[in-house]
């Protein structure tokens, strides 16, 4: 792809991420910060793969002026996620509107910081108008523990689900919170919408897919 983008001379954005930074040691975390990638465990492939996405993208830009842009995607939500992708939002919305317990994996401790779609689409649009390379952190900077996410989404879908505690994946990130200082200068962005204005809409979407999908029919 991005020997085309050189042939073509088109922009070329990569959608990279938050897990470049593996299992952080700095809290919040800036583009400077280096990550802390477990090469060889169960999400090395991933993690590995988009750092390694981010190298292409620097020498096709260094050597040959393709015009890139690299945006570090912290975990994203919203209305059409797929019930069944396996992610947290999906998980505990879906499960509590079935009336199925919540599934908080470890103790539920370790925290995120959950970007509204239309807030991480506007910072993406943003970038691939600038004059910037990047790489930029686009997330919210609002950080919450799945705990308490789990209690806020039992609370918002008024369901009566349980909370039960499974096994914690191997390497799982104690904490993720964006430092979204550059895209603020760079970009003048950051986001607009709360978790809970944010969760409101994504269970709605849940509750009736079809007014999400536009599927009048
Ligand atoms: N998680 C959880 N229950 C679930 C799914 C995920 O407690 O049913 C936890 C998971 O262990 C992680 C966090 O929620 O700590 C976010 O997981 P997700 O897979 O959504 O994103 P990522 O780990 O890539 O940030």
């Amino acid at each position: 792809v991005l020997g085309m983008a050189k042939r073509c001379r088109a922009k070329i954005l990569q959608a990279s991420t938050s897990e470049i930074y593996g299992d952080p040691e700095v809290h919040p975390q800036p583009e400077s910060y280096r990550g802390a990638v477990n090469p060889i465990g169960p999400r090395a492939c991933y993690d590995e793969g988009k750092r390694a996405a981010e190298t292409l993208f620097m020498d096709y830009h260094r050597m040959n002026g393709v015009n890139i842009r690299i945006v570090r995607i912290f975990n994203t939500y919203g209305p059409r996620m797929d019930p069944h992708d396996g992610r947290v939002i999906s998980n505990f919305i879906r499960q509590a509107l079935a009336g199925e317990p919540l599934t908080i994996y470890g103790d539920g401790t370790q925290t995120r910081s959950f970007c509204f779609v239309d807030d991480l689409v506007e910072g993406l649009m943003r970038m691939m108008d600038s004059e910037q390379t990047g790489p930029v952190n686009l997330g919210n900077p609002s950080e919450v523990t799945i705990g308490e996410t789990a209690e806020t989404i039992r609370r918002l879908t008024g369901s009566s689900s349980e909370i039960v505690h499974v096994e914690l994946p191997e390497d799982d990130p104690k904490r993720r919170c964006p430092d979204i200082t550059r895209a603020r200068d760079w970009l003048n962005w950051e986001p607009t919408t709360d978790l809970e204005s944010g969760l409101g809409r994504t269970i709605e979407s849940f509750r009736d897919p079809a007014t999400e999908m536009g599927a009048g029919a």
